[in-house]
Parts: C-alpha cells; sequence; structure tokens
C-alpha cells in the first residue's frame, strides 16, 4: 500500500497549539510592498527567502503572515523581542504613558525615565549606577567608546576580530568583520585574534588567546589605551562564545594599561544567556562601562549605557545630549520588560528550556554531518553548518535551503557568522519545551530531506 498525502501530512511536525487569531489583514500585499521597497527604501536592504516573508502580526514567540499563518520565531527580531511580541504588560505601559506625554526634553524631569535608570542600576553588578540613554546600540557603544577616550586620553581601543559593534563611523571600525565594514578612516583600533573554540587557533584556551592582547599593547600602542570592547557571545559573528578564563585575563592587561573595559550587552544581555542577567557574569568580570539596545525596550528603540560615577563624571561640563535617547515612551517600555523578565522568570527560562534545546539540537549533531558545531547558552544559540566537517568548509548555500524549508514548515531561524554558515537561535525568551520540539523536529525533517 502507499501512504496517501494525509498519511504524510500527518506525520510532519505540528505547530504547538496557541489560543490566538489575528485579525484579517487587508493591507499590500507581498509584491506591493517589494516594488515599494525597490522603489523607495534602501538598496541595501536584504532578505532571506526566496519568496520574502510579511509579517503582520506579532503575539509572544509567534508572528503571523497576511494569510494568518502562524511561524514560531526563534529569530526573535534579531534577539530584540525578549519577552515576546507584543506582550500585553509592555504594551499597555507603552500605551499608557503614550496617553500622558509622548516625548519631554531632557531639559524638564519625567518620572518615567528616572524609574527606570534607577530599576536599570539595580540589575548592575559593581558599581555601576549611571545611566546614559540612546537610541540604539551603535549609539551606545559610540558613547562608551567616546567616553573611554575623554576618560583615559589616549585613543587606542582594543577590539575583537568577528566582533559587531554598530554601523557608524566609530563602531563600524571597532567591528571586526570586514562584510560589515566600508572602506572610511579606519583607525585608533586594533582587533585581536578571536577566542573562538571552533575556529579559532587555540581552541578553548582563553588566557592564551589573551596574551594576544598584551602583544597589540606592547606592539601597536604607546603602552597606554583607553579600553577594550567585545561581546560576551558575539552575535552577528555567529554566536561565538569567548573561551572562558578570556575576559579575567584581559581586562587584567587592559586596566594595567590603563584603558576601561567595555561589554557589549546588546545581544546578550537582559537573561538572554539563562545563566546570567548580562553575558559577561558568565566570566566572572565587572566591566567598567555596560552597553545594551535590543531585548531593553522588547523592541521599541532604546539603548543605554551604564558606567560607575567616576567614569560618568567625564561628561560634567561638556554639551552633550541626545534628542530621543530616554523618550519617556521607550523608558517606560524599558520598565515593563524588567518587571516581565522577573515576573515571569524569562531568565530561568532561558537557562532551562536553552538547555534542554541544546541538547536536542547537539544529539542531532550525531545524525547529520552538516552539522558541525552546536554552540551557546540559554536562548543564544548557534548552529554551524559545514560541507566537511573536517575542513570546517562553510555551508553557505546549503543554510538558504534549510532556513527557506523550515520557513515553509512554520519556522523562523536567523543566519549568521563571518562565512554566513552559522544558525542564530535567539528567541523570544518565553519560547518553550514544546516550541524546542518543534523546532528540533522541523530541522531534523528538513535535514533528513537533502
Ligand atoms: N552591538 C551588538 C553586539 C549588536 O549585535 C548590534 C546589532 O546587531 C549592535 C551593537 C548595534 O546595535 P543597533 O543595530 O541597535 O545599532
Amino acid at each position: 500500500e502507499t501512504a496517501s498525502l494525509d498519511d504524510h501530512e500527518a506525520c510532519l511536525p505540528k505547530l504547538p497549539p496557541f489560543d490566538y487569531s489575528p485579525p484579517p489583514y487587508a493591507g499590500p500585499s507581498v509584491d506591493e510592498i517589494l516594488a515599494k521597497r525597490k522603489n523607495f527604501l534602501s538598496p541595501a536592504l536584504f532578505h532571506f527567502y526566496k519568496k520574502p516573508l510579511n509579517v503582520v502580526d506579532g503575539k509572544m514567540q509567534y508572528l503571523f503572515d497576511e494569510n494568518g499563518k502562524r511561524y514560531l520565531d526563534a529569530f526573535g527580531g534579531i534577539a530584540t523581542v525578549c519577552c515576546g511580541h507584543c506582550h500585553p504588560d509592555v504594551v499597555e505601559s507603552i500605551v499608557n504613558q503614550l496617553k500622558r506625554i509622548q516625548h519631554s526634553t531632557v531639559l524638564y524631569f519625567n518620572h518615567a525615565i528616572a524609574d527606570f535608570a534607577e530599576a536599570l542600576a539595580s540589575k548592575m553588578p559593581g558599581n555601576l549606577k549611571v545611566v546614559f540613554f540612546t537610541n540604539s546600540g551603535t549609539e551606545a557603544n559610540e558613547l562608551a567608546i567616546m567616553m573611554a577616550r575623554l576618560y583615559t586620553g589616549c585613543n587606542d581601543i582594543i577590539s575583537l576580530r568577528n566582533a559587531y559593534h554598530g554601523n557608524a563611523a566609530g563602531t563600524m571600525v571597532a567591528t571586526g568583520q570586514s562584510n560589515w565594514k566600508f572602506n572610511v578612516v579606519q583607525t585608533g583600533i586594533h582587533h585581536a585574534l578571536n577566542p573562538d573554540p571552533y575556529r579559532g587557533v587555540f581552541g578553548s584556551d582563553g588566557e592564551k588567546y589573551a596574551e594576544d592582547v598584551q602583544g597589540l599593547v606592547d606592539f601597536g600602542t604607546s603602552g597606554h589605551v583607553a579600553g577594550f570592547i567585545s561581546e560576551a557571545i558575539q552575535g552577528v559573528g555567529g554566536i561565538v562564545e569567548l573561551a572562558p578564563g578570556y575576559l579575567p585575563a584581559v581586562y587584567k592587561t587592559i586596566r594595567k594599561a590603563g584603558g576601561l573595559c567595555i561589554a557589549d550587552e546588546v545581544q546578550a544581555g537582559f537573561g538572554r544567556t539563562g545563566s546570567h542577567f548580562w553575558g559577561f557574569q558568565a566570566q566572572g568580570v565587572v566591566p567598567d562601562i555596560v552597553t545594551m539596545a535590543k531585548g531593553i525596550g522588547n523592541g521599541i528603540p532604546l539603548g543605554a549605557v551604564v558606567t560607575t560615577p567616576d567614569v560618568a563624571e567625564v561628561l560634567t561640563g561638556r554639551s552633550y545630549f541626545n534628542t530621543f535617547g530616554g523618550n519617556p515612551v521607550c523608558t517606560a517600555a524599558g520598565l515593563a520588560v524588567l518587571k516581565v523578565i522577573e515576573k515571569e522568570n524569562l531568565q530561568s527560562n532561558a537557562q532551562s528550556v536553552g538547555s534542554y534545546l541544546k541538547e536536542r539540537l547537539t544529539a542531532l549533531k550525531d545524525k547529520y554531518e552538516i552539522i558541525g558545531d552546536v554552540r551557546g547558552r540559554g536562548f543564544m544559540l548557534g548552529i554551524e553548518l559545514v560541507s566537511d566537517r573536517q575542513l570546517k568548509t562553510p555551508a553557505k548555500a546549503e543554510i538558504l535551503h534549510v532556513m527557506d524549508q523550515m520557513k515553509e514548515m512554520g519556522v523562523l531561524v536567523g543566519k549568521g557568522g563571518y562565512y554566513g554558515n552559522v544558525l542564530r537561535i535567539t528567541p523570544p525568551l518565553c519560547f518553550s519545551k514544546q516550541d524546542s520540539d518543534f523546532f528540533v523536529d522541523v530541522m531534523d525533517y528538513t535535514m533528513s530531506k537533502m
């Protein structure tokens, strides 16, 4: 007997049930939007899929297209939507604030801004308690780098190869991947060897990589530096968790050279890594400056720099402000985000469900040669696809096929890494065990057909 199509359908993985139907959509079609993008939006914009996806609604860990088809969002708006799409508490907080005042300049007081600064400071270790608000991660890193330079009177900054820190002049230079850099003047930044356990020259020996930073200080600078900036887990760079022992050794070197240590928590912050609220905490260090964005506002444009009162002093008496940074509507979102993370135990969910998901993905590695590495922590996981395990040849074409097939089956996953061959799993932190099973079953099915 041959199986009917219905039998075949019956054995496909099924999206976990979810009690929400979006309202009907009456907007323009995908093709109409595509035409507008071509004519009126930046030609640099790109999309992953053969047939572009038009998302018209979002609810928690799910997105809906114009036909009401539901997708499991395992990318979370590039690690941004931490509480879930349109989380009711976040929406309520925004709407309530919006009804009272939409914007106040830095010249007047507003409690929504001060309340959030206080709440954010309470999440920081050490003496990190002065907050500067920005609109994005790029702006936060620009400010942090500038503060380190002002504080130390030095220009040299050490950053990592394979890092991503933003797309404005200074942060683009700090970024350590040619595919995210333009040919602007590149000065004052030295890129250290990446402590990448999978592709790096010293494997998982963090202290060995740290010696390269000492080398850069000794041979590339006057011996005095402004600082060091790094992510704890590189996001755009393909979910690369810095080798253990790296940050404590580097922080020591940098501080000896008079510099400040900057932690870029734009992706790894706000409980995403599960084990800790901030990514750097996994290596037991306390930075001098922490930058953040993405998860801070659950998708509302907001960024922040948090530093010590001593470092913050460098801006005293200088003319410096940011028109929208710390807009009360955005900070109202931020305050709601912190409450939701706590109320719904999202950090511990990221830890337990993230570990479960990683375990199941690691098991798939035994089944499919194309999976070269499964890595990351909590809900910041990466799967590096290779066409040859020994040579670690990036499977660049195959990854697009995997993503396309998974999308057809209702799963959205991200992509990154210098070679563009790493699947990035950074879902909203409410992602459940059932969602993880569905994700893995869909990936398993997709790979079994390749
Ligand atoms: N830093 C990190 C680690 C990032 O991943 C990003 C963006 O992806 C940025 C900085 C820049 O943030 P934004 O895109 O909000 O300017």
